[in-house]
């Protein structure tokens, strides 16, 4: 008999983790998505158009670079760069956004709503949506639309809609929630682009398809460049979509030591951090279960982190079986410890990196240390710090910066 592929096996779960817990007019909406899904993925001429639009739109393949520098800085083995900062629009964000919107158009939906924290996905989707001639609406608590109100104007720029959330503590859960409801109401013309590799079946399997093109890129550069492939590959983890898009391709390979940075915020405490996978234990949230941090016994926790996108209570489930299996480990950069990271690419490398990714800079650069130098370690440089430069320039002049 065929052995059954990891893709066939679309029951949406990653060993215990994952599912779809949501409620059965939900349930129904998110049965089509998926068909569909697995219908559209592997059809040639939606692959041959996603990867002309990857190339031409988003400028793929992104550079694998060997950071000298920082690896004579790391004093141990040799890093590489993988440049997701140099795509169009600045980060990862778009490769999934661009494989939604085509997905959505061959399902034949014109409306694209989308939910948004600091407004990253937001811009991802709305650039997306322009591209396609889609109707664009984004959810985004109101809290967020004051405290990131550029980009706000930018997807308004692009031609979206921003709808504020006030239900809760208008952030990012208050967000997703109202997108959903939106989602259930308008289901036979609406298609909801998810941000991240989190989410109910079939969301998290979805978008580690479309960002598996960072591994895909990645192994074949290294291997082009080295003649062999990395001893460590390393990503930082919000929901998990830049890190499980540049695992993916890796997990078969045995020899390939697999690592997640959280964001470690100040501390260890209910508050201070956004890391599940190191401070959480499994439960569930947003209809899938996974890792979530919780206060108080079963109360889902606030969260911290110096990066807004990395603020997040739960984590995509791939990243929970992956830590379970013991196939990756997972480990935290403090919020001082990325800031430290942050400075030091961009003095060393000129290149600003995302505080995001400032976190993957900062573990890397810890286990090259310990490592050989004819070893090599790849770090996914998930986006570009235009975005920060505000918030860094403040926390200088605040005298908050060591
Ligand atoms: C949003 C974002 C992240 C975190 O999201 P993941 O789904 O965990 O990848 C990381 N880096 C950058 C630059 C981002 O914009």
């Amino acid at each position: 008999m065929k052995k059954k592929s990891r893709e066939e096996n679309s029951d949406g779960f990653f060993g215990d983790f994952g599912g779809s817990i949501v409620p059965p007019e939900l349930a129904d909406v998110l049965e089509e998505l998926k068909q569909a899904f697995y219908e559209i993925k592997d059809n040639p001429e939606f692959k041959e158009e996603l990867a002309y639009l990857f190339k031409d739109y988003v400028g793929k393949p992104s550079p694998l670079y060997f950071a000298k520098s920082l690896t004579e800085e790391a004093g141990g083995a040799k890093i590489y760069l993988k440049r997701e900062d140099l795509n169009h629009t600045g980060a990862h964000k778009i490769n999934n956004c661009i494989g939604q919107a085509l997905l959505a158009r061959k399902m034949g939906k014109k409306r694209i709503i989308a939910e948004t924290g600091a407004g990253q996905h937001g811009v991802a989707t709305a650039t997306a949506c322009a591209l396609f001639d889609m109707d664009c609406i984004i959810y985004m608590g109101e809290v967020d639309t004051k405290r990131q109100a550029l980009n706000v104007f930018r997807m308004e720029l692009l031609g979206a809609e921003v709808k504020p959330v006030t239900a809760g503590d208008g952030t990012l859960k208050d967000a997703v929630d109202e997108a959903l409801k939106d989602f259930v109401q308008h289901a036979d013309d609406t298609f909801y682009m998810l941000g991240s590799a989190v989410g109910p079946d079939p969301y998290p399997t979805m978008v580690k398809e479309f960002q598996s093109v960072i591994g895909r890129e990645a192994r074949s550069q290294i291997l082009e460049k080295e003649s062999k492939l990395p001893d460590y590959i390393v990503a930082c983890v919000g929901g998990g979509s830049n890190a499980i898009g540049l695992f993916a391709p890796f997990v078969d390979d045995e020899e390939v030591n697999i690592l997640g940075i959280e964001p470690g915020g100040t501390g260890d405490k209910p508050g201070q951090n956004a890391a599940p996978l190191t401070y959480g234990k499994p439960g569930e949230l947003h209809g899938f279960k996974s890792y979530v941090l919780y206060e108080d016994g079963d109360v889902i926790s606030h969260t911290h982190s110096i990066a807004a996108g990395l603020d997040y209570p739960g984590v995509g489930p791939e990243h929970s079986y992956l830590k379970d299996s013991g196939r990756a480990k997972y480990t935290t950069a403090s919020d001082q410890e990325a800031l430290d990271a942050f400075h030091l690419l961009s003095e060393k490398e000129g290149i600003i990196p995302a505080l995001e990714s400032a976190h993957a800079i900062a573990g890397g650069m810890k286990v090259a240390a310990d490592l050989d130098e004819d070893q090599i370690v790849i770090i996914n440089l998930s986006g570009r710090g235009d975005k920060d430069v505000a918030q860094i320039k403040e926390l200088h002049e605040n005298g908050k910066l060591k």
